[in-house]
């Protein structure tokens, strides 16, 4: 095994014990990067300064200076702002553009001793569920390199499943963190809506944005969180609320949990190899003694279309600053999908249809809430597939609209504020296949609980 092939936990413990430095293992997913640069994980890599401070930290780890990530090679979604890092959303419209500070959510990283080492492809404004959507290029599979990596933090995805980093920032809006996660067998968690930061990140959609990450696995994930997650005076969304002890979940097991399986969510489109692999899983969590409930979630057949009105409606606003006076380069250059949502926004917006459109997907939203709080009071989780497919192939689906059917299992966490966990549960057809959690708002813990035991079977 090559160390860049470790989690954050054992290179962890490795550099504890001076069995390797910090500097080869940034070294080994830099020779990673550029052996798969075919895949087109990354927008910018920062070989020289991952480096340097991967130098100063085996330094300062001889000192005695100890710290969760001190030393560890991660990598960013290209739509969290760094300072002095060029950021572009993957957009040319930001092709220059370099931040004056940087995410709160890097800057918490990088107080706990992480080392960025890039900058990851993506959906240009995290539109899209495929990778394919960006402006330097569609991002590929590492497991099929013909397949899409799932989006819109595509690069993050591949970044952490073909080992270029231990572990990766991501966006999640509608999916974006958890569908990518299940096409590449890595872990992928979207936190409770305002339990992490959306300071300093591109804003998409607004009330749906959740901040997460990408790690080799559940352990890592929760290391993670309880960094990244806490009160941060510049996101006005956030609540003052505790943050648990992630870590503390992870040994418990499942015995007594009660789990939910929404009949919604196991119906036609559903491809039938990924419903009998998740059954299989959840078959096994009950022999270890959870409690299976088959529940329902009444409003899930809207959740698609109430996404697609409310989200482009926040789209169109986040995106008005973008004139060209203020950052980057001018509105032509805009890619179509930008352009699409931009006008479906103002279209559901405008006066004579908002409350046609508008109004009524944010009455929808709140039913679609209410299914899960209800749900919530007779189960302690919920399993779902992550996607109703294994991912396809590059260029296939042309059409908009069958490209965000693939949302279906997911947006309805963003639309609820509900934090998702997806876990890789093996291959099929030698293409992975995940397998999502979803729990109460700030339930987080459980979730690790939960996909710990998941991961063991
Ligand atoms: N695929 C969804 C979309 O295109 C979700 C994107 C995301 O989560 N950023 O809107």
């Amino acid at each position: 095994m090559n160390i860049n092939q470790l989690t954050i936990k054992q290179a962890r413990d490795g550099l504890r014990k001076r069995k390797f430095s910090s500097f080869e293992i940034v070294q080994s997913c830099l020779a990673e990067i550029k052996k798969r640069k075919k895949l087109n994980a990354f927008i910018t890599v920062c070989e020289k300064e991952a480096l340097e401070k991967a130098r100063k930290a085996d330094k300062e780890i001889k000192d005695g200076t100890d710290l969760p990530l001190f030393g560890i090679p991660i990598s960013v979604k290209d739509i969290y702002l760094t300072k002095n890092i060029r950021t572009t959303a993957a957009s040319k419209v930001l092709d220059d553009y370099i931040p004056q500070y940087s995410a709160t959510v890097i800057e918490k990283l990088e107080e706990n001793g992480a080392i960025i080492i890039g900058k990851t492809n993506c959906d240009a404004w995290a539109h899209g569920s495929s990778g394919e959507n960006s402006d330097y290029g569609p991002t590929r599979n590492p497991w099929g390199e013909e397949y899409v990596p799932g989006g819109s933090s595509s690069g993050s995805a591949v970044s952490v499943s073909s080992s270029m980093c231990l572990a990766s920032t991501g966006t999640d809006t509608g999916g974006s963190i958890r569908l990518p996660a299940s096409f590449c067998n890595v872990v992928g968690l979207k936190p409770t809506y305002g339990r992490v930061s959306r300071y300093g990140i591109v804003a998409m959609a607004s009330s749906l944005d959740s901040i997460g990450h990408f790690t080799k696995d559940v352990e890592d994930s929760a290391l993670i969180l309880s960094i990244t997650a806490g009160k941060d005076l510049n996101d006005a969304t956030m609540p003052n609320k505790r943050v648990d002890d992630y870590e503390g979940y992870l040994e418990k097991g499942v015995k007594g949990v009660r789990i939910g399986i929404p009949k919604e969510y196991f119906l036609e489109g559903l491809d039938k190899r990924v419903k009998e692999k998740v059954e299989q899983k959840v078959k096994k969590l009950e022999e270890l003694g959870a409690k299976i409930e088959i529940i329902s979630l009444p409003h899930t057949e809207y959740a698609t279309a109430c996404y697609y009105i409310i989200q482009p409606a926040e789209v169109s606003s986040n995106l008005a600053r973008y004139d060209g006076v203020r950052y980057g380069n001018n509105r032509t250059y805009f890619g179509d999908e930008a352009k699409r949502r931009t006008m479906l926004g103002v279209y559901v917006l405008s006066s004579g249809y908002y409350e046609a459109y508008y109004k009524k997907a944010m009455q929808v939203r709140t039913l679609i809430k209410r299914d899960f709080d209800g749900a919530f009071k007779k189960v302690d989780v919920i399993i779902t597939p992550v996607s109703p497919t294994l991912p396809w192939k590059i260029g296939e689906k042309a059409d908009p609209l069958s490209m965000y059917l693939s949302d279906i299992y997911t947006v309805t966490a963003n639309l609820a504020g509900i934090p998702g966990l997806s876990v890789p549960i093996g291959f099929i057809d030698s293409l992975p296949v995940g397998m999502q959690i979803l729990g109460p708002q700030f339930s987080e813990g459980k979730l690790f609980q939960t996909g710990k035991q998941i991961e063991n079977l």
